[in-house]
């Protein structure tokens, strides 16, 4: 009897302290996932174990729903990130590489399959973003730098912030392109050089012939009408220079108006031909037109395309030996007209052929009185906003071929 109370005793006892840590096993699990003790249901399942089931069987639940919840965060994160297009690399304090983007991979042209776990220097090969990391770990404080990729000759701008309080050991790096930027801003400065420049040469022409005309010349009639003469040619140079200037920045502006028309070819190069085959023939350079009796009408404005045409035989006419001579074509392609303006002058060298088109571009510098470097220019603006293209064929000392498409009036404008 003893023996069995004894036993049954042991048994409540070690019931009751099992239990207990049970009951605190079960609080603590309702408390992770935030079960209110009220609501759970006591009726039959007072068996702590039963509890402890099914708390534990929420639990999982609402573990797995986290989960869940933090993969969904995790994948929309990831995406943004490897979807942005500034390059994004986070390391530690030592500079091995935590995380890098799609961008930042494409930036730096990484080429080794797994940069996480590499350094830095080894992944991206500029020391600037280990410098930056210093100074960024030595002043606790976000730190920008800009530098040439060495790889890809493309500028960025680097921006290193320390982690935040959850990742103290952690640094963020952002790479933002700023290859265009940084173009755009040397184009401006060039540009602004080229123009002084281009001024510069008739202004200081001008300024020599009227102190000469002061300094006595004006009294001899014959010099006198001489210099007036020349003081003439270069303010036209620089009304010209002046008036391509504001075509250009017009047409860059994209403020080019044109008044579209049923334009006849024959009549543009008829007209071209009486205006500037004298000029040629100062030269002895013959000027001939070339093409079929009858063309389709084009769709263009007339006054901006002959300003092409002229600018494309004034400069075949400046580039071409005397004795030359020089073709005006039109040919019927499939929706447009293909004009061409062929010369056997100097020609143009292969380095220099890409370049023609591009503001003050000029072959020889030395010849610096003999334009703007802007026509071209001027014409490859004019063109396409007809919807047509432009372009060059040239070797040098060969002569050369510019070639320019207007549509036809019946074919849809496609503007650039
Ligand atoms: P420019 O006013 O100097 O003629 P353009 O823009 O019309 O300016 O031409 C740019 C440069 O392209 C010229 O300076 C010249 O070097 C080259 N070029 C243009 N047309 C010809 C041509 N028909 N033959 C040889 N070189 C040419």
């Amino acid at each position: 009897m003893l023996v069995s109370m004894l036993a049954t005793s042991l048994a409540v006892l070690i019931a009751l302290q099992i239990a207990k840590p049970l009951r605190q096993l079960t609080k603590a699990s309702r408390d992770l996932i935030d079960i209110d003790e009220s609501t759970i249901s006591t009726g039959s399942s007072k068996d702590e174990i039963f509890q402890l089931t099914q708390t534990f069987n929420h639990m999982a639940l609402s573990i797995n729903q986290k989960l869940s919840d933090l993969e969904t965060e995790r994948a929309k994160l990831s995406t943004i990130l490897q979807e942005m297009s500034d390059g994004v690399i986070i390391t530690d304090r030592q500079g091995t590489i935590q995380l890098i983007n799609k961008a930042a991979i494409n930036l730096f042209k990484v080429s080794q399959a797994e940069p996480i776990g590499l350094t830095l220097i080894e992944v991206t090969r500029q020391h600037q973003i280990v410098e930056l990391l210093e100074s960024c770990a030595k002043n606790n404080k976000t730190q920008k730098v800009s530098f040439e990729i060495l790889k890809t000759k493309q500028f960025v701008q680097a921006i290193a912030s320390p982690g935040s309080d959850a990742t103290p050991s952690l640094f963020l790096f952002i790479f933002h392109d700023i290859t265009q930027e940084r173009k755009s801003e040397l184009t401006r400065r060039d540009f602004i050089s080229n123009v002084s420049h281009e001024l510069r040469q008739p202004l200081a022409a001008i300024k020599l012939l009227s102190e000469t005309l002061l300094d006595g010349a004006f009294d001899d009639l014959p010099s006198a009408k001489h210099f007036l003469q020349q003081i003439d040619n270069e303010v036209d140079s620089l009304n010209n220079l002046v008036n391509e200037l504001l075509e250009l920045s017009r047409a860059e502006a994209g403020h080019i108006n044109l008044e579209l028309r049923a334009v006849n070819s024959l009549d543009l190069l008829e007209k071209i031909h009486e205006r500037l085959h004298l000029l040629a023939e100062q030269d002895n350079i013959n000027l001939v037109i070339d093409c079929p009796a009858v063309l389709p009408l084009i769709k263009a404005d007339k006054l901006r395309l002959e300003q092409v045409f002229l600018n494309l035989v004034h400069n075949a006419i400046k580039f071409s030996h005397p004795g030359g001579e020089i073709l005006m074509k039109a040919e019927v392609g499939d929706t447009e007209l293909i004009f061409s303006v062929h010369d056997d002058g100097i020609g143009i060298s292969e380095e220099d052929l890409p370049l023609v088109f591009e503001r003050f571009f000029k072959a020889d510098r030395s010849r610096s009185g003999v334009g703007t470097g802007l026509g071209l220019s001027v014409a490859r603006y004019m063109v396409e906003a007809h919807g047509g293209k432009i372009w060059a064929e040239s070797r040098q000392g060969m002569g050369s071929t510019f070639f320019f498409t207007i549509p036809f009036l019946n074919s849809p404008l496609t503007l650039p």
